[in-house]
């Protein structure tokens, strides 16, 4: 049973109640529904039973997944309402995590395949206008008032459409949400103070599991992806130890049950080897208005401890940006 977000866990609760002096908020955007757990969810948790608060947005119900896990797909329910099963399966996880949930309500634009590659489908996400995703994401923005976000990079850090749109609605959001003079329908301005890019899929980390297993004498599923490799090496700026959380995370991705394939490569690396040899979700700070210390391990590092003083400065006029290592996407 997870923690709950009222912070009733004993190390985060007072005989008075909750220390909501140290609630801080982070907001984490994902393209679909797995991604959260996938990507930041051990560091979510750990968040979460410190007494933060989470949100996790996802911009697409992942209507047009697949069935990854063999076990189910020839099951006649799934097939026929594969968006429900993914809602059920979203709310299981979120359980898990202890995260709140919001959908920004945008339709999956599925991974295109073939040579040439077709064409999108009509109103998909990454069809949809900037202006038009980059308010609905305002609004969730200036309703749950973060302190913190994280995203994708501008690749998408996968090349599915949906993540490279959630890469810029994200950022565009980001930046938009404290103008006053942006969105004006969409709430009172809110300024996010630091943007990261989730790193968990580095070629640093992978090689570590792959040793790991090598010196096991086990067979390691990455050989042929390490071979492959074609993705350039990211700045980390921001390791968070999350190693206890790791069995939180395997469950809530395990909730997707149609997404994951229990015995696939995700699963290959026992748990205890992970914890030994990449204790960490990873980082890469993106935009900040406060600065990004060399060696960072904590995505509220830098920022005002009592909550009264971090809300002040989100709203603060005299805010300005202080890193921001922002990069053209891959052609
Ligand atoms: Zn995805």
């Amino acid at each position: 049973m997870s923690a709950s977000i009222l912070g009733d866990d004993p190390e985060t609760t007072t005989p008075k109640g909750p220390r909501v002096s140290e609630r801080l908020r982070l907001m984490c955007v994902h393209a679909h529904p797995d991604d959260e757990s996938s990507k930041g969810a051990a560091t979510m948790a750990k968040y979460v039973d410190a007494g933060h608060e989470v949100l996790v947005v996802s911009c697409t119900g992942g209507e047009r997944g697949d069935v990854l896990n063999p076990r189910l797909q020839a099951d006649a329910h799934i097939v026929r309402d594969l968006a429900q099963v993914r809602r059920d399966e979203m709310a299981a996880a979120r359980e898990i995590l202890g995260v709140h949930h919001t959908w920004l309500g945008f339709v999956d634009s599925g991974l295109p395949e073939g040579d040439p590659l077709p064409p999108l489908p009509p109103g998909c996400f990454a069809l949809e206008s900037l202006s038009v995703t980059t308010e609905a994401l305002v609004r969730e923005i200036r309703r749950f008032r973060p302190h913190v976000m994280t995203t994708y990079d501008e690749n998408g850090g996968y090349p599915h459409p949906d993540h490279v749109m959630c890469h810029d609605v994200s950022v565009s959001a980001f930046l938009a949400a404290g103008d006053p003079a942006a969105h004006p329908h969409a709430g009172p301005p809110w300024q996010p103070l630091k943007l990261y890019y989730n790193q968990t899929f580095s070629r640093a980390r992978i090689e570590a599991f792959h040793d790991a297993l090598t010196a096991l004498e086990e067979e390691s599923p990455y050989a042929e992806w390490l071979e492959n490799w074609s993705r350039p090496d990211r700045t980390v700026t921001t390791r968070v130890e999350c190693a206890a959380w790791f069995e939180r995370r395997d469950a809530a991705l395990l909730a997707h049950a149609t997404q994951v394939d229990p015995d696939g490569t995700w699963f290959r690396v026992p748990r205890a080897v992970q914890q030994e040899v990449w204790p960490t979700e990873d980082f890469e700070a993106a935009i900040s208005y406060v600065p990004i210390a060399e060696g960072e391990d904590d995505l509220f590092a830098g920022l005002p401890t009592d909550v009264g003083t971090a809300d002040a400065l989100a709203t603060s006029p005299d805010l300005s940006i202080v890193h921001d290592t922002r990069t053209e996407r891959e052609a």
